[in-house]
């Protein structure tokens, strides 16, 4: 192949091909010098200096696959000295990105967005902890373009999600109407929600009309103090607060049925039988185990129904009705002495008026248990994340602006 076909080929406009390098089964290299009537651009300021070329360089960066083979380009970079600085300064070429070219670095940070970089590292023949870097570069990149200066919401919600044991945490904020995560923070409370206020600015915060949260007394005192906004305690969270107390109660009757070695009980209470008995809808399944509890179990039996009938809540035609039932379920849960359902009673009497909130913004919050899911998803992938920036990046390409599929 001719020289200029290659150079074509490779559509680096301001570079030509001078000569292949080496050819073998596995790779092509070549060498790729600038057009000289090209000034270089300057690596500190990025401006074009016109000084006199002071030395040359080669650097080896990795390109997309050509037919089957690896393509490795080295290209000469020339260094000149920047005015600004008087320091001896390399080019920068808008087609690379560190040691590979931004095209190769795209084609990575796609492959990230589906799967895990251990996948993408074996697809493209490279080790994870380069995939790591490159997709860690292309995230930055994108996180100036597109979450600076942050996409303002006018509903919201804001949650606190676990990323590593020993109680590290960190918070996203989702327009609920974009169903994005426009922004996210290491940590979790008051000073964490601070900073998105913050951010955003006084004017802009004016456009924020509802907050929906898990009730967490530091997100709800942030709100308060820097929005006008209506605050909800969403159906999500108050549908796993539920969850969370209907299953403190079947593991303590669980550890007492072990103890007395009531088989039949043991069966029922077993942890594969969790997900029938928190479902909302009513199924046979769910009728079988209610109706053997009633003769085996009251405890676990009566949350059950406590749980069940919660939903009368959200159902009710109006906030009046709602807020009748809801002082109705407290008293039963309190009444009970079920002890997990008793202080969660105590909870929802607290916050009963952003529970009954709901009914003033439908904010939908359906999205949450959506984003929650995928983060959790994202952490199985990623052992671990040692670096949480990253991590933080990880969950707006998964969740948010990020996505690579937002732009094509
Ligand atoms: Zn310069």
């Amino acid at each position: 192949m001719h020289m200029k076909t290659i150079t074509e080929l490779l559509n680096l406009p301001k570079y030509k091909v001078k000569k292949v390098i080496e050819i073998t089964d596995e790779s092509l290299h070549l060498e790729v010098t600038p057009k000289e009537k090209e000034p270089p651009i300057c690596s500190a300021c990025m401006m074009v200096h016109n000084t006199k070329i002071h030395s040359r360089q080669e650097v080896v960066v990795e390109d997309m696959w050509m037919c089957n083979r690896k393509v490795f380009l080295h290209i000469v970079k020339r260094k000149s000295i920047c005015i600004e600085d008087e320091t001896i300064r390399t080019e920068h070429i808008p087609d690379l990105l560190g040691r590979n070219t931004k095209r190769f670095s795209e084609h990575v940070y796609r492959l990230t967005s589906i799967t895990t970089n251990k996948e993408a590292g074996w697809f493209l023949g490279i080790d994870d902890e380069r995939v790591y870097r490159i997709d860690k570069t292309m995230l930055e990149q994108l996180a100036k373009e597109r979450l600076d200066p942050v996409p303002i919401p006018k509903h919201m919600s804001v949650d606190e999600v676990a990323w590593q044991k020993w109680h590290k945490y960190v918070t996203n904020v989702v327009d609920t109407d974009s169903r994005m995560v426009i922004w996210n923070h290491q940590g979790r409370g008051k000073a964490v929600l601070d900073k998105f206020y913050h951010k955003l600015g006084k004017e802009n915060r004016k456009e924020i009309k509802a907050v929906a949260s898990d009730g967490a007394r530091g997100f709800l005192k942030s709100t308060r103090e820097h929005t006008d906004a209506l605050i909800v305690l969403d159906h999500f969270h108050v549908k796993m607060y539920l969850n969370n107390a209907l299953d403190a109660v079947r593991k303590e009757e669980l550890k007492k049925a072990r103890k007395q070695e009531n088989r039949e009980l043991e069966g029922i209470l077993h942890c594969n039988q969790r997900f029938i008995m928190m479902k909302n809808k009513p199924s046979k399944k769910k009728e079988n185990i209610l109706e053997t509890l009633s003769r085996l179990n009251q405890r676990v039996y009566e949350a059950m129904l406590l749980k069940d009938q919660f939903i009368e809540v959200y159902n009710a035609p109006n906030k009046k009705a709602a807020s009748v039932l809801l002082g109705k379920w407290i008293v039963s849960a309190i009444k009970s002495g079920i002890k997990p359902f008793v202080q969660l009673a105590d909870k929802f009497f607290r916050k009963r008026h952003y529970i009954l909130n709901i009914f003033e913004h439908r904010i939908s919050t359906a999205i949450s248990e959506g984003i929650n899911n995928k983060i959790k998803r994202l952490r199985r992938m990623a052992y671990g994340y040692r670096d949480v920036h990253y991590f933080l990046l990880k969950i707006h390409q998964h969740c948010g602006l990020l996505n690579p599929k937002l732009s094509t």
